[in-house]
Formats: structure tokens, C-alpha cells, sequence
């Protein structure tokens, strides 16, 4: 079996459903030994119960990430039980479009507290580790989930847009610091693809326009970017995929 990211391992937030709990599934196929985070921990359970049924090593942990000292808690458990994380997801995030006068400043709270404060407190826990792992192992990535919407202008998406767009932004600052200290930093930003995202959202004319394109082509599924990020984290340390757009086919 092809295990390129044996004696890795990756802490991937977001891990309980959609892209992250996919690709923690893969990259422990890879090889890696995964430190699971989300806040609904059956979940993570059944996920971790999955990975070691297939000979792996999972780690769950309940997290709410915009919680700074949980995550805390989280790096130094994951420090203890796997060794220093030198592969983060930096995934969890909600997605919750609104006309601007609804004024719905709780669901613009929700976005900023966790796209990017929750993003800004895995940063924050897990770089040391990333650090360190460059030191014992001679590589890190830090992959920062944005999204088209990163650059993309969708009506009714302007707080979301936002908070990705300072995703990938921050992701682009953060390489220059600490890509010359070996940790590759990846902004990657995928266009739609299926999850529990779109069930969050209550919308009727972002639901409409999410129905229309579902119906003009063919949405990514979440195994298209685990493989996408498999991929980026078995290439040879010299090599960085700083920004990473991975659309449906169809997608305009
Ligand atoms: P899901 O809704 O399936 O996954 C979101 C994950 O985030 C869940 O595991 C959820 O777990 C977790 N999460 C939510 N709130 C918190 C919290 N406070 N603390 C910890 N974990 C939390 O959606 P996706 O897989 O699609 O989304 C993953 C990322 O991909 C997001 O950042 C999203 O913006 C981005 N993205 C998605 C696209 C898409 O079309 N699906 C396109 C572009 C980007 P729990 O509720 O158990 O905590």
C-alpha cells in the first residue's frame, strides 16, 4: 500500500462531517496519524472507530474551536498522544448568506467567530508544533480551507466572501513568515462541493441559486479534495502549493 505520509501527524478541524471528515479518512489511508476536532463527537468517534478498523491511528476530540482555550487544551493533547502536529487542516466553517438590510448580525457574528477567529486560534496552537516538526521531521503544512468566494462576488455572500477572503490573504502573509522556515502554507479554495454546508443555509434565493447550478453541473464531492490534500502533503518538503483552486468542471 502507497503510504506516503507515514509518521506524519495531521490535526484536521472540521473533522465530523464533509470535506474534513473525508480527509482525515485519507490522509490516515496515507498513512498519517490524525487528530480529529469538531464539536459533535459521536461523530468523531465513529470516524476514529473507522480509521482504526482499517489499521490506522485516530485521535477524536471535542473542540468548539472558537473556543481559544479548548483548542489550546486540543494541541497539547494531540502533542502528547501523537507527537507534534506537522499537518494541519484549518477547516471548520459555516457558511450562512443573508440580504445585507436583514441586518442578521448574529449569523455575521457566527461567520467571523469561527471562519476566522477559530481559523486565527488553530493558527495559534498549532504553529509552535509546526515549527517543531520542521526541526524533527523536515516538513509542515499549514492548509488553510478558503473558498472561491475568497475572490468570487456572489450576492447575499458578502460577510462569508469576507471571512474567506481573509483566509486566503492571511494564508499568502503567513507563508512569507513562515515558508522560509520550511512550513508550506497552502490557501486552498475549493468552488462547490456537496456537504452539510449548504444545509445550514436558510436563505430562499441563495437555496434557489444553489439549487441552479446543482442543476447546470455536476458539485465536487468531498473525497475530491481529501485527494487534492493528500497530494499537496506528499510532495517533497521543497515544494509549496501556496493557492489552490479545485472547481466542479462545470463551474463558472
Ligand atoms: P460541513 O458543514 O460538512 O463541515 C463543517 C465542519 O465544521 C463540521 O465538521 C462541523 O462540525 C465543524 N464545525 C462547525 N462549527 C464548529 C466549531 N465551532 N468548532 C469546531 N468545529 C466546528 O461543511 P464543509 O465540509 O463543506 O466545510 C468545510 C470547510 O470548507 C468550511 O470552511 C467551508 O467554508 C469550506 N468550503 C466549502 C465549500 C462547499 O461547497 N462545501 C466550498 C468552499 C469552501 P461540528 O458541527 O460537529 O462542530
Amino acid at each position: 500500500r502507497h503510504r506516503p505520509l507515514a509518521g506524519r501527524v495531521a490535526v484536521v478541524s472540521g473533522a465530523s462531517s464533509g470535506i474534513g471528515a473525508a480527509t482525515a479518512e485519507h490522509l490516515a489511508e496515507l498513512g498519517a496519524r490524525v487528530a480529529l476536532l469538531a464539536r459533535r463527537v459521536e461523530r468523531l468517534d465513529a470516524l476514529a472507530a473507522r480509521v482504526d478498523a482499517a489499521g490506522g491511528t485516530a485521535l477524536p476530540l471535542a473542540v468548539d474551536v472558537t473556543d481559544e482555550a479548548a483548542v489550546q487544551a486540543a494541541a497539547k493533547r494531540v502533542a502528547a498522544e501523537l507527537g507534534d502536529a506537522d499537518l494541519v487542516l484549518n477547516n471548520a466553517g459555516v457558511m450562512l448568506p443573508s440580504p445585507v438590510e436583514a441586518v442578521a448580525t448574529d449569523v455575521w457574528r457566527r461567520q467571523l467567530d469561527l471562519n476566522a477567529g477559530g481559523v486565527l486560534n488553530v493558527v495559534g496552537a498549532f504553529v509552535p508544533q509546526l515549527l517543531r516538526s520542521v526541526d524533527e521531521r523536515g516538513v509542515a503544512d499549514l492548509v488553510n480551507v478558503s473558498s472561491v468566494a475568497a475572490f468570487g462576488v456572489f450576492a447575499r455572500f458578502a460577510v462569508y466572501s469576507g471571512t474567506k477572503a481573509f483566509v486566503s490573504h492571511m494564508s499568502r502573509n503567513l507563508r512569507a513568515e513562515l515558508g522560509p522556515r520550511g512550513v508550506r502554507v497552502t490557501a486552498l479554495e475549493p468552488g462547490i462541493v456537496g456537504t452539510e454546508l449548504q444545509d445550514h443555509v436558510t436563505d430562499e434565493n441563495a437555496l434557489e441559486w444553489l439549487a441552479s447550478t446543482r442543476s447546470q453541473h455536476e458539485w465536487l464531492v468531498p473525497e475530491d479534495i481529501a485527494t487534492t490534500v493528500g497530494f499537496l502533503a506528499s510532495l517533497p518538503p521543497r515544494v509549496n502549493l501556496q493557492q489552490l483552486t479545485v472547481l466542479p468542471t462545470g463551474q463558472v
